[in-house]
Formats: C-alpha cells, structure tokens, sequence
C-alpha cells in the first residue's frame, strides 16, 4: 500500500490471495458502503459473497470446515477491508475471533453445525463479554447460567456487541459457578443461538463511528440451554478468553496499521492537488516535514507489526507483545487520523471525505479489544514479574 519498501513476510501466493481480496474490497464493499453505513449495518449478500469468495475462516483449518489458508491470508483480509478504508463488515471479529473458539474448544458436533455455516456466511457471529455495568473489570459481569438438570437457564444482558443485530450465533459469556475462589473460575462459554427463545436482540446502538457495524446490546431472558451448547469445559471460560485475546489485540493492531498507511498515502494525494498561495500544499516545507515525521512513525510501526505477525503465524506471539502492537499502532491511528484530518483543512472535517470518517472509526480503536490502559497494566504485570 505504501512506499515503506517489500515486506518480507509474504509468499507469491500471498500475493495472488491479496490481489483477489484487494478486487472483492474494491468491487463489493467500497462501493456499498455509504449505503450500509446509512442503514447501520451490512447486508447480508456481502457476507454470502465473501463465503463464496472464501474470505471467511481462511486461517480455519479446511478438514474442520473453514478454507485452510495460512494465518497470513487472513490478515491479508484484515489488511485489504483497511485499505479500502471500510470497517463495516465484521468479518474480521467473525473468521479470526469467533471462529477459533469453537475450533479450539468446540465439540465434533459444535464444529460441524457451525463452522461450515460460518465459512459460507449463511450464519454470522458474535462474542458477547461486555455488560452495562461490566467491560474492562470481566470479573464483574452477571449474566449466569443456572444448572437445570442438563440444561441451563441464561440470564443476562450484553452490551457494544460487535455483530449482534445480525448474529446467528453469539459466544456468550456467563457465571456458572457463583461459589468458585473467585469470579475467573466460575466463568463459562456458550454458543447461544439466535433462533433459541429468549435470546432477545436490543437496537443498534447509535455511534460516532463504524456507522455500517451493527453494534447492538443482547438480552437473554431464562434461555433454555441444551448441555450442547457449553463451548469447552464448565468454569474454564476465563482461562479460554486469557488463551484467544492475543490474537484479537493483534488484529486490532494490524488493522489499524494498515488504516495508518491508508490514510497516509490518501493525504499525499490531496496534498500534492490542493493549492495554497500559489503552489500546492506538498511544496511547503512545514507540509513535507508533518508528512516526513508520519511516514517515519508509520514505518516503525509497519516494522514491529510485520515482527508479530510473522512471531504469532509460528505461534510464538505473547501476550504482553500483542498489547504493545494494540495499545501503540491504535494511539499512533489517532494521531496519524488527527494530522490528516489537519493537513485536508475544512475538508477534512467534512464526513463526505473519506478521511474524517477513518478519524471517526479510529476512535474506538484504544478502547474496544482491552483499553489501551488495560494493555499497559498487561505489559506492566510482565515487566515487574519475578517469574
Ligand atoms: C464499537 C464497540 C464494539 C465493541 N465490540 C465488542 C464485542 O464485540 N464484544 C464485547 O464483548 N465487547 C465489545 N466492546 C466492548 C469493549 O471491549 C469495552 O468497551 C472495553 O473493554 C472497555 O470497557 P468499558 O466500556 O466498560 O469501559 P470501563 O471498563 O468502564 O473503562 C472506562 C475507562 O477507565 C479505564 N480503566 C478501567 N480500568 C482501568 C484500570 N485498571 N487501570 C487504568 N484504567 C482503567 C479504561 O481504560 C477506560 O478508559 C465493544 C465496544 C465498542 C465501543
């Protein structure tokens, strides 16, 4: 995307696989998405088409129902839904999110009725950790599934989740164990199912930003849940969200740099045409050196980035490492979504140019995924271990 040099972590075949998700960001999403963002969600066709064109669970092993590419594919989707600077779509949270839950902890059973169903885009997913009164302290949340005989009865409510207005089926999180030595090991995942009663779906939720996500608040009222429906084991939910949210901060952090280099090469352009006393903007210097300096951190972060990719694509990204990618690249999204707007002027501010609205979505970026001042207290807890 930007002139930072080749990156070395990608194959020939990474590059055809980018070259056609490049095609299907350009030619199915871009071009919708004004209206999406009008109607506060997607529509359901692009998700059809993005199964169909095997942009979902790419990194889902094919012998479990997903499309068998590497983990470098599906960032490559990651990356391509930035360059287009469109983050309506949530198939990100649904393929690299959603997905590995149920691979990594689902049933034989729990596999087969979803996974393929994800791939396709026929069923949507969500995860459902937040509450009103419970997002970075998890351990206050109470939505809590009550043993009935085999089945249990969930109660509770979700709230900013991240595909469910939309969702066919929702990870959620809930208390099964009220006794336990604490809140972390009585926490318990379940596939709950749009279509099972009580599962009640609020409004979308009006936002500044990510206007065509349908971020929505989730309740359910004594929905009746099949022993089935427990993803892992009883009271280990806690340990499995510990294990999946390194790759959720990366994601975060990937996303918003290749959004970093979006908006740099999209400012370029407007400051090479705009003019100001008598020349364009590109011929001042004060302009040259705000370019220089974002450039420079950009291609810092487009370093460290490429570093974790390559680390967690052989499985050795830890946690501290995948928050400093989130917690820096999303405060650095800020400020390069801040200069840009500055260097477009009054136009910059105006939502019918693309960069105010990747001003507007970055926003969310340090807090969503762990705030950016939970990925410090992370880092921190590893800095000062004895361990
Ligand atoms: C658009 C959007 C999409 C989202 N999607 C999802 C989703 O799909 N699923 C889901 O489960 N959640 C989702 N979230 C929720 C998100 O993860 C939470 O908003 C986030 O974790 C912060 O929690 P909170 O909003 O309750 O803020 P709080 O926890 O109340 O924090 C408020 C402020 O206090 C700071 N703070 C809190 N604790 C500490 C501490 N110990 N030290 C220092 N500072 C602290 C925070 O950093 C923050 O700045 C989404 C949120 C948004 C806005």
């Amino acid at each position: 995307m930007m002139d930072i040099g080749t990156r070395s972590i990608f194959s020939e075949e990474h590059d055809m696989f980018r070259n056609s998700v490049r095609r299907f960001m350009q030619e199915e999403v871009l071009p919708n998405h004004g209206q999406w963002e009008k109607d506060g969600n997607v529509s359901k066709e692009v998700w059809l088409k993005a199964g169909e064109n095997g942009l979902l669970g790419v990194n889902t092993p094919a012998e479990l129902g997903g499309v068998g590419g590497d983990f470098l594919m599906t960032n490559i989707t990651w990356e391509e839904q930035m360059y287009v600077n469109c983050t309506g779509p949530g198939f990100t949270l649904h393929s690299d999110i959603v997905m590995p839950y149920i691979t990594h902890y689902g049933t034989k059973e729990q596999i087969e009725k979803f996974i393929p169903k994800m791939t396709s885009g026929e069923w949507i997913g969500a995860i459902g950790m937040t509450e009103p009164s419970a997002g970075s302290d998890l351990q206050g949340i109470r939505t809590n599934a009550k043993k009935d005989g085999d089945d249990y009865i969930l109660n509770g409510s979700k709230v900013f989740i991240t595909n469910g207005y939309m969702s066919d089926v929702c990870i959620v999180v809930a208390i099964t164990n009220t006794e336990a030595k604490s809140v972390a090991h009585g926490i318990s995942l379940f596939l709950v199912e749009a279509s099972m009663p009580g599962f009640i779906k609020g409004k979308k939720l009006q936002k500044i930003g990510l206007k065509a996500q349908d971020t929505a608040e989730l309740f359910f009222e004594d929905v009746r849940l099949p022993k089935s429906a427990l993803l892992g084991e009883e009271n280990k939910g806690f340990y499995y969200l510990m294990n999946e949210l390194p790759q959720e901060r990366l994601l975060i952090a990937s996303m918003g740099q290749a959004n970093n280099e979006w908006m740099f090469e999209e400012t370029r352009t407007y400051v090479k045409n705009r003019k100001a006393f008598g020349k364009t903007l590109s011929k001042l210097q004060t302009i040259q050196h705000k370019l220089a300096e974002l450039k420079t951190e950009i291609c810092v972060g487009r370093a460290f980035i490429d570093q974790c990719l390559k680390t967690h694509s052989q499985r050795g990204l830890d946690s501290s490492t995948a928050s400093m990618a989130k917690y820096w690249i999303t405060d650095l999204q800020n400020k390069v979504a801040t200069e840009c707007v500055q260097l477009h002027g009054g136009w910059g501010y105006m939502l019918e140019y693309p960069i105010s609205k990747a001003f507007l979505d970055a926003r969310v970026q340090p807090i969503y995924g762990g705030s950016n001042e939970i990925m410090k207290e992370l880092i921190a807890r590893q800095i000062v271990s004895d361990k």
